[in-house]
């Protein structure tokens, strides 16, 4: 069993979604599960949608129409002539009830949001966003069904077994193994990827870009023999190239490698997706979607990473802070211990950390929004300068020349060395 994940950028569009087609009919659909994400922005536009839900304007209607109307356009151009479709495919499309099914998914959202009593951000945030990949894998199931490629759509929710926590939902390995086995050991499927349940049956999500790791929660299950993850770029590159010029691809990456390049912010791999691939030695595989048959990025246990490059990672707008005692005393362990207390109480996550005999500096994301809480809790114990706007910039595998071009001509905040990794916190 192979499993496939084609990713939000991979179905933005009608071309996309053939394009999935055109990958699946190159590389062979035998032992094939498919993972697909939401199409685009879609999630974003439904966080948009809550978001003013929750305000009380009525407009969240209109957003719900759009994503509608997106979807149906996506629709249209997939029933209309394009090369390589056969005319009987498109009429097969056509005549599908696809617009039928995508509107049973809009109509239910509007019902849900009507009814909804619960002011539970999180629970409300699951039920409403995992709509995008619902609505994205019955659009390419119908596709592909037209095109003579016989796919079976699963529910993920009814393959993923998860806590309660939403938003951020913990697998529960046993359930989940046991249910896969049971759906998905037989013919071409496509499921979602993002979404769970939890045992009362309400929708869960695992994360912010989580589709990754349901195609590694998919393999893992299924003892699968690879993952592959189609994407925009060639494979892994040791930076992200909208970022840093004259990248390079990343042939092999050993897991333990990918992992630190995940942990740092590398984003083009979600950090939860390797940790069950590497339980099973089950490689990974990043490739292209526009050229299917280059050998992109393998992750696997290779020794080294090949070839042997610096790799940088950029993480954007995060806060530095700078803590000290107010009366001059060390900065000791019970110091340390109340700091971190804080900074998980308001659900910092933290990038970097430096400590000398009197301070302690540090680099967070502030993603829930708390840094005035934060600050105010801190300030009543410890003098706290903090810069927002800060950018951390990792090197693995540093040299002279990669440590110059990150640092040229940039307002340094803090650096740190250690053998392998050099960071850097610098003011936008
Ligand atoms: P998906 O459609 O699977 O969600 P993403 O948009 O999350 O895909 O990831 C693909 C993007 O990740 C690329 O377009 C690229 O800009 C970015 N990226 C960041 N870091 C890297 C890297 N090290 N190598 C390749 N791409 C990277
Ligand atoms: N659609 C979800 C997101 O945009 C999950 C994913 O794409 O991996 O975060
Ligand atoms: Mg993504």
């Amino acid at each position: 069993m192979r499993i496939y994940k084609f990713g939000g950028a991979s179905v933005k569009d009608a071309d996309g979604v053939r394009n999935v087609l055109n990958v699946i009919q190159t590389m062979g659909t035998e032992d094939l599960g498919l993972v697909v994400s939401a199409m685009g922005k879609t999630t974003n536009a439904l966080e948009a949608v809550i978001e003013t839900y929750q305000k009380n304007h009525n407009n969240y209607l209109d957003l719900i129409d759009e994503l509608h109307r997106q979807h149906l356009q996506i629709i249209d151009a997939l029933g209309s002539k394009s090369p390589g479709i056969e005319e009987e495919w498109l009429v097969r499309f056509r005549e599908s009830d696809i617009k039928k099914g995508i509107k049973a998914i809009i109509e239910s959202l509007k019902g849900e949001l009507l009814r909804n009593k619960s002011r539970n951000y999180s629970f409300l945030y699951d039920q409403v966003v995992s709509n995008g990949e619902l609505l994205s894998t019955r659009i390419v199931a119908a596709f592909l069904n037209a095109c003579e490629v016989p796919v079976q759509w699963k529910d993920a929710r009814q393959l993923i077994s998860t806590d309660n926590k939403y938003r951020d939902a913990a697998v529960q390995w046993e359930e989940s193994e046991q249910r896969i086995q049971e759906a998905c050991s037989d013919q071409l499927f496509i499921t979602q990827g993002f979404i769970g349940s939890d045992e009362n049956g309400f929708t869960t999500t695992l994360g912010r870009e989580g589709s990754d790791y349901t195609a590694a929660i998919l393999a893992y299950c299924l003892n699968a023999s690879g993952v592959t993850i189609w994407k925009d770029v060639p494979g892994v590159l040791n930076g992200d190239p909208r970022v840093f010029q004259n990248t390079v691809l990343l042939e092999t990456i050993p897991y333990s490698e990918a992992i630190e390049l995940a942990f740092y912010g590398a984003s083009v791999i979600h950090p939860k997706t390797l940790q069950p691939l590497q339980g099973k030695e089950i490689p990974l595989y990043v490739k292209s979607f526009l050229n299917p048959k280059d050998s992109g990025t393998v992750i696997t246990s290779a020794p080294e990473i090949k070839p042997s490059t610096p790799c940088f990672i950029v993480r954007k707008n995060l806060v530095f802070l700078r803590i000290a005692s107010r009366d001059f005393s060390f900065i000791g362990e019970h110091n340390i211990s109340d700091i971190f207390h804080e900074l998980s109480t308001h659900k910092m996550q933290v990038g970097l950390i430096q400590n000398s005999a009197i301070s302690f500096s540090l680099c967070v994301e502030d993603k829930y929004h708390k840094i005035k809480d934060l600050l105010r809790d801190l300030e009543s114990r410890y003098k706290v300068s903090h810069v927002e706007g800060v950018s951390l910039y990792t090197v693995r595998h540093y040299d002279d020349a990669s440590m110059e071009m990150v640092e040229a001509g940039k307002e340094k905040l803090l650096k740190q060395r250690t053998q392998e990794t050099m960071q850097l916190i610098v003011k936008d």
